[in-house]
């Protein structure tokens, strides 16, 4: 087994009970992480649906509007009261084309360390969203992975993201391509190094039925190829997944050339040195 050295290390993606579909409040995580020593962790609730109106927004996927307010002072209250363990102000906030205007003023009423940029929506399919497998077999796979690496290269594009969320969701079930995607997959990275956005290493996906940390080792090396920071982060719906498999994250990195990984405050980047797993 590999030793992590947590304390050297940033976990910049998990939920909380507010998103209706995580469990357990905040407090939970800040303990969990702790626990295993982890040195700065990332509050990264779901934002509410801001494209909907109210009524019809799905309380499984989001915070309520309503709950912003209390979602940032219970991370900062947390900080106070937790002073051995840096933490983060942050959103996973979905992309939505044509309302950026709209998310824009949202986002601007708080002070964010990083925002993560996530599609998970072709047109109003939800289509990492188990209650909507079925549209899979109506489609074709490889326009779904066109559309969204477009949509991914358009949200990194606005401006208004840090850090782009598992950048191959679409395998998350299992459904893969079935022609070559690199030159779509080399133009997305060329986006996203443009726009100078980071990724995020997540092994959220070894806990999913495509069994794969995102993204794939292949896209990730054309990431550092193109110099896209990376971090890391458990994407932890349950305290005890803070963290989870970082062994596997940091040697993914490795393996993709990386020697550093992204961290941020107030949506400053700093570059840190990769701490790699040692056999014990
Ligand atoms: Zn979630
Ligand atoms: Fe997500
Ligand atoms: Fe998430
Ligand atoms: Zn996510």
């Amino acid at each position: 087994m590999a030793a992590v050295d947590y304390a050297r290390l940033v976990d910049y993606h998990m939920h909380h009970e507010r998103c209706g579909h995580a469990v357990a409040p905040m407090e939970a995580y800040v303990r969990a992480a702790l626990r295993i020593g982890l040195g700065e962790m990332g509050f990264s609730d779901h934002l509410f649906q801001y494209w909907l109106p109210p009524d019809q927004r799905d309380p499984e996927l989001g915070m309520r509007e309503e709950e912003l307010d209390a979602y940032v002072a219970e991370a900062r209250a947390l900080q106070r009261q937790y002073p051995q363990l840096r933490l983060r102000l942050a959103l996973e906030v979905d992309y939505i084309p044509g309302r950026e205007a709209e998310l824009a003023r949202i986002l601007a009423r708080y002070p964010w360390d990083y925002l993560l940029g996530s599609v998970h929506f072709l047109g109003n399919w939800g289509f990492d969203d188990a209650r909507y497998l079925a549209e899979y077999a109506r489609r074709d796979i490889n326009a779904i992975y066109e559309e969204y690496y477009d949509l991914v290269g358009r949200a990194a594009e606005t401006g208004l993201f840090d850090v782009m969320a598992h950048l191959d969701l679409p395998k998350k079930f299992g459904h893969r391509p079935t022609r070559d995607l690199s030159g779509i997959q080399r133009a997305v990275v060329r986006r996203l190094a443009r726009a100078g956005v980071a990724v995020e290493v997540n092994t959220a996906g070894l806990r999913k039925p495509v069994g794969e940390l995102y993204p794939a080792l292949d896209l990730l090396t054309l990431c550092r190829e193109a110099g896209v920071p990376a971090t890391l982060s458990s994407d932890a719906h349950r305290p005890e997944e803070v963290g989870a498999d970082f062994d596997r994250a940091l040697e993914h990195l490795a393996r993709a050339g990386y020697r550093e990984y992204a961290a941020f405050t107030q949506r400053r980047l700093e570059r840190r040195p990769l701490p790699l797993p040692t056999t014990m």
